[in-house]
C-alpha cells in the first residue's frame, strides 16, 4: 500500500492555478448529472465494505469541479473559505446530496506562504485568533459538517493549536478529518482524548496526475476497504482535476459491485457510532 504520509496536499491556491483555469476550454461536461435515488439507494446501510471519497481544494472555480460533482456516487466536497466560489460550491455539492467539508488552510513546514490562501491557522497564533479564524472559516462555508487540513504539516503535529481546532469542532458538532500530511499529527489522540471520532485519510489518490494512476490508487483503496472494512481516501480538484476525475469514475465503474461508495458522514456514523449534529444556515 502506498502510504498516504509521504505524500504533502498540494497547494490549491496561487497564481498559476488561477492563470491555468482561464486557459482552460469550457468543454461542456460529458456526463450528466445522474439521478439522485441512486446515491441514495448505494448509501442504505448494508455489509459490504464502505469508501468514503473525498475532494480537496474545492473554492476557486478549480479544473475538474463539474466533473467531481457530476460523479455517480455519493462524495464528500471540501471546500477552501473565502474565495470566489466557496459558498456556490458547498451549496452545489449539498444540492447533490454529497456531504461539505470546510478544508481549512494550516501552516505547512515547508511551501510558500500563498499556497494557503486566506483565513489561514498559522502556529504563532495566539488562542483567540485561531479560535476567531475557524469560527469564520465554519461561517463562511454552508452545509459544513466538518473540517480536514488543507496542508498542515505543521500545525497538525501542534497539541496547542489543534486543541483549540478539535475544541470548536466538538463545540459544534462537527468531526475533524485528518488528511495525514504529518505523520507526526497529534490530531487523533486529541480528537480521542475530546471524545471525538479518529478519523483520518489512507490513501491519496493523485499524488501522480494521470487517470491511469489514479485509477491504480483507486484498487489500493478497494483492497483496503475490503480488508478494513472501510477506506477513506482523498483527491484534488486543481490543475490536474479532470484527469484525478477520470480515474475516479473509472475506479467507480470497476468497483461498484464489491464496495460501497458513502459519504464521510455516513462513515463517521457507522464506524464511529457518532451522531454530528451541525447546525445548518
Ligand atoms: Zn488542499
Amino acid at each position: 500500500m502506498v502510504s498516504p504520509l509521504s505524500v504533502m496536499a498540494k497547494p490549491a491556491y496561487g497564481g498559476n492555478a488561477i492563470n491555468v483555469y482561464s486557459q482552460r476550454t469550457d468543454a461542456p461536461v460529458t456526463h450528466s448529472i445522474e439521478d439522485n435515488t441512486a446515491i441514495r439507494r448505494q448509501t442504505k446501510g448494508s455489509e459490504r465494505s464502505r469508501v468514503a471519497i473525498i475532494i480537496d481544494d474545492f473554492g476557486n472555480k478549480m479544473r475538474g469541479t463539474d466533473e467531481m460533482l457530476s460523479l455517480p456516487v455519493k462524495i464528500t466536497v471540501a471546500v477552501m473559505p473565502f474565495l470566489p466560489t466557496s459558498v456556490s460550491d458547498a451549496r452545489r455539492a449539498h444540492e447533490r446530496g454529497f456531504d461539505v467539508l470546510l478544508h481549512l488552510p494550516m501552516e505547512p513546514r515547508h511551501g510558500k506562504p500563498e499556497w494557503l490562501g486566506p483565513g489561514a491557522v498559522l502556529a504563532k497564533m495566539s488562542d483567540e485568533e485561531i479560535r476567531q479564524r475557524v469560527e469564520a472559516a465554519l461561517d463562511n462555508i454552508p452545509y459544513a459538517i466538518g473540517i480536514n487540513n488543507h496542508m498542515g504539516s505543521r500545525v497538525t503535529g501542534d497539541e496547542r493549536v489543534m486543541g483549540i481546532v478539535l475544541n470548536v469542532c466538538k463545540e459544534r458538532g462537527l468531526f475533524f478529518v485528518d488528511s495525514k500530511t504529518n505523520y507526526r499529527s497529534v490530531v487523533g489522540k486529541i480528537a480521542q482524548e475530546k471524545g471525538l471520532p479518529r478519523v483520518e485519510n489512507h490513501i491519496f489518490l493523485d499524488d501522480l496526475h494521470t487517470s491511469s494512476h489514479v485509477l491504480k490508487q483507486m484498487r489500493l483503496v478497494q483492497e483496503h476497504a475490503l480488508e478494513q472494512h472501510y477506506c477513506i481516501t482523498i483527491g484534488h480538484v486543481g490543475l490536474q482535476g479532470k484527469e484525478t476525475a477520470a480515474g475516479i469514475r473509472s475506479g467507480i465503474a470497476e468497483m461498484r459491485n464489491s464496495v460501497e461508495f458513502v459519504g464521510i458522514s455516513d462513515l463517521v456514523k457507522e464506524e464511529w457510532k457518532w451522531n454530528p449534529g451541525p447546525k445548518f444556515p
